[in-house]
């Protein structure tokens, strides 16, 4: 069946650029974890709008004395699901990681406003290399889903980094697309090196790069040496900057 690859265009952009920014409750569907610190929530969102592969969403916590803390995490679902789906791995000591990964139940509700981002978003017609460390991986198991769904997987390559085959998100989904996939902490391990890199790099494709500083910096860096325009290259960084393990 031949399918338009670009992700629903709105037909009211102004309004739903309003929603995107406005905060809504969102009901919690589900939640499933993922090793001793991941965990997959899929949530309902009122009148939701259309995401891109690539976008994210703010998640708000609001403790009974008024404190609040807000992050964000990117949509793993692809557009076309109902649900939105996040993909939240603990950080130590994490103020908010650490309450979705442990206390949120079905049913809860959360504070939630999005989709967010034009920049690290891809508009799904056009040729994609997606380069995702740990957590990282979320965003392009999205564009992942999209391109299976409009029936282009051709036009997305992956190469994925985790520490193990445990620490994996969505490992048995990655494989089954084919993706490239380096375990660095694994016996007889590999990682997203300068080789690596230089072998899926295309100066065609935009590159969209996920994960922690040091994990970003390392691929920016190899896109680079390997030729890969500057001007191609979208980079998100999930972590502060200078700290988080190289596939983490
Ligand atoms: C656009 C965007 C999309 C994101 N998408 C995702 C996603 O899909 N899944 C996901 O799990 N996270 C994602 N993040 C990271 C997420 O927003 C939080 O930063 C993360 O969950 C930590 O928040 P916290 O409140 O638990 O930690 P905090 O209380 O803010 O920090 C606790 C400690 O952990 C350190 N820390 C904070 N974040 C990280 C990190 N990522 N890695 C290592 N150490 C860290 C801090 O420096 C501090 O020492 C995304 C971030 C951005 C900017």
């Amino acid at each position: 069946m031949a399918t338009d690859p670009t992700p629903r265009r709105s037909a009211r952009p102004e309004e739903d650029r309003k929603l995107a920014a406005t905060w809504r409750d969102a009901k919690v569907v589900s939640v499933d974890h993922h090793g001793e610190l991941g965990v997959i929530l899929r949530l309902d969102v009122p009148d939701r709008v259309v995401h891109r592969p690539g976008q994210h969403y703010v998640l708000r916590l609001r403790a009974e004395d008024g404190y609040t803390a807000s992050r964000s995490y990117s949509a793993v679902s692809a557009p076309s699901d109902d649900l939105v789906e996040l993909y939240v791995e603990k950080v130590p000591d994490g103020e908010v990681s650490g309450f979705l990964a442990e206390v949120v139940e079905p049913g809860d509700v959360l504070e939630c406003r999005g989709p967010i981002g034009r920049w690290f978003a891809w508009d799904g017609r056009s040729p994609a290399l997606g380069i995702g460390g740990g957590s990282g991986v979320a965003p392009l198991v999205s564009m992942l889903r999209h391109a299976r769904d409009v029936g282009h997987p051709e036009l997305l390559h992956l190469a994925v980094s985790a520490w193990t085959a445990e620490h994996l998100p969505y490992r048995e989904e990655l494989e089954a697309s084919g993706a490239l996939i380096a375990y660095s902490r694994q016996k007889g391990g590999s990682r997203l090196d300068a080789a690596v890199i230089a072998a899926v790099a295309d100066p065609g494709a935009t590159a969209f790069v996920c994960g922690s500083a040091r994990f970003t910096l390392a691929m920016e860096s190899h896109l680079l040496s390997a030729g890969q325009p500057e001007s191609s290259i979208r980079i998100e960084r999930f972590g502060p900057t200078g700290e988080g393990d190289g596939d983490g």
